[in-house]
Formats: structure tokens, sequence, C-alpha cells
């Protein structure tokens, strides 16, 4: 993915800030890993500067530190060839968000449910396979949550059957594949948009604990437990950069942004 302009702009003047005092949990949103190095490198740097937790263990207690979770989206070979290698080697927990349709797929199918479903272009992509979905299921270290069947693009007017397919049946798929019982979901594109109150509101039905966005902002047991946000960092953003944002150097700017993002929505309507 490019390291746009103004993001690198951003995150310079982000990196000379003041680090604030902060202590709670944030939630790493990764999707595929192609640099497993450099992927390696991060995770090793992670491990040794803050308290990488399960998703469950986000939302004990509050310590003095800060504790970051791992969590992956979408389904991809990559986190068989990549990341988990890697999070093994370094005993880091994770949860896998997983398409349930997406599953198996090859040749075109999957390279259509990647453009159409997902909006990804790009053509290294390999979908995940049922054996190696179970693998990670079985593994003491993973965990696997829903997704929507085909990487929904959920909002305000999808009618309630297709948000019950999408949602309740996916769930009852993915267990059916790992026996293991699903607990967490994340909101496919995990805009605020695409969490409309009728969406929470299946995924509260289909049993579901938690759900999570990819908005940024740190997680804790006040917040709205169907709208928990996520942090989505790339491994080209430095150290300094990571560290920044897991400190919530950014938040008083994405709440600002998110403020003036709803102020421009109204206006349209
Ligand atoms: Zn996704």
């Amino acid at each position: 993915m490019r390291y746009r302009f103004r993001n690198r702009l951003r995150d310079q003047m982000i990196s000379w800030l003041p680090t604030p005092k902060f202590t709670g949990a944030r939630i790493l949103c990764f999707h595929d890993v192609q640099d497993k190095t450099a992927f390696a490198e991060r995770m090793s740097w992670l491990k040794n500067n803050f308290s990488v937790v399960s998703l469950d263990d986000c939302f004990t207690e509050s310590t003095d530190e800060i504790k970051v979770a791992i969590t992956f989206d979408d389904g991809f070979r990559s986190w068989i060839t990549n990341a988990a290698p890697v999070l093994e080697k370094y005993n880091l927990p994770a949860t896998f968000f997983v398409n349930s349709g997406l599953v198996g797929l090859t040749g075109t199918d999957m390279q259509n449910f990647f453009k159409i479903n997902c909006f990804r272009k790009e053509d290294h992509l390999t979908a995940i396979s049922l054996p190696e979905l179970q693998a990670l299921a079985q593994h003491s270290l993973f965990d696997i949550g829903g997704h929507t069947k085909d990487h929904f693009l959920f909002s305000e007017k999808t009618d309630k059957e297709m948000l019950r397919q999408q949602i309740v049946d996916d769930k009852v798929a993915l267990k059916k594949m790992t026996g293991l019982a699903i607990n967490y979901f994340a909101y496919p594109f995990g805009q605020m948009i695409h969490a409309a109150p009728a969406v929470q509101e299946m995924v509260a039905t289909a049993g579901y604990k938690k759900a999570f966005t990819i908005v940024p902002g740190a997680a804790s047991q006040q917040t709205n437990p169907w709208t928990i946000n996520r942090d989505s960092l790339e491994l080209y953003q430095s150290e300094r950069v990571w560290s920044q944002w897991l400190h919530g150097t950014y938040d008083p700017f994405v709440k600002k942004k998110i403020k003036l993002y709803e102020r421009l929505q109204r206006s349209y309507r």
C-alpha cells in the first residue's frame, strides 16, 4: 500500500510531539502480511515495549501499563506463511476475523471475492484454506472471530434478512468450520457508517459478546461493546509513529476528524 504524502507529513508532525502518559488497551488491526521480516521486527519491538495480550484480556482490570491486542481481518494465506510463525516465535496471542465465504476459494472465484467484496485490487492475495483455518483455530494462542460471510458493505438501509444471513449464518458456519465458540465480530470496512444501529442489533442477536470497528482509539470496559476502536497501523510507519499512536497522541486529531465528518454528513441529509 502507498504511504500517502499527507499521511507521511501527519506522522512526521506527530512524532515530534511529546509522548502522553497513557495507560489502557489498544487493539491493532492487520490484514494480509506480505513482509515477514518487517512483521517479525515490529512484533519483537511490540513485545519489548508493550504488554501484548489476547482480546479477552484487553477488557480485564486496568493496569499501569499499555496493553496491546493483535487482530487480523478477512482470511489470507499469508496469515499461515508469514504471521502465525512469527506470533508463535514471540508467544503473542491474536484473533483472526474471517469471512466464512472466502475460506477455501481459489482462482477466479477468489480474485472476484477480493475485488468485488473487499475492494482489493492486488493480485498477490491468496485466500486461507479450510485446513489452514482449522490449524489456526486449534492453536492455543489464536482465536477466530466473525467478519460476515461475504465482507458485506453494510449501511443503515441493509435489510434484516441480509443482516441475518451475513451475521448469524456466518457465525454458525465459522463454528462448524472451526469447532470454536465465535465470540467476537469485526465490521467489514470498519467505519461507523458500517456499524449502523440495526447492524449492531443483529450482531447482539447473533450472540456475539463484542464488536470492533477500525476507528482509531483506546479500548476499555467503558467503551460501547458494539463499537470498540481498533488502530490500523502499517509496517512502513516508524517505531516512533507506532509508539506515539499507541500512547494516544493521535486520538484528539481523530476525534476532531470524526466530528467534522459527522457534521458534513448531517449537512448533506
Ligand atoms: Zn475486512
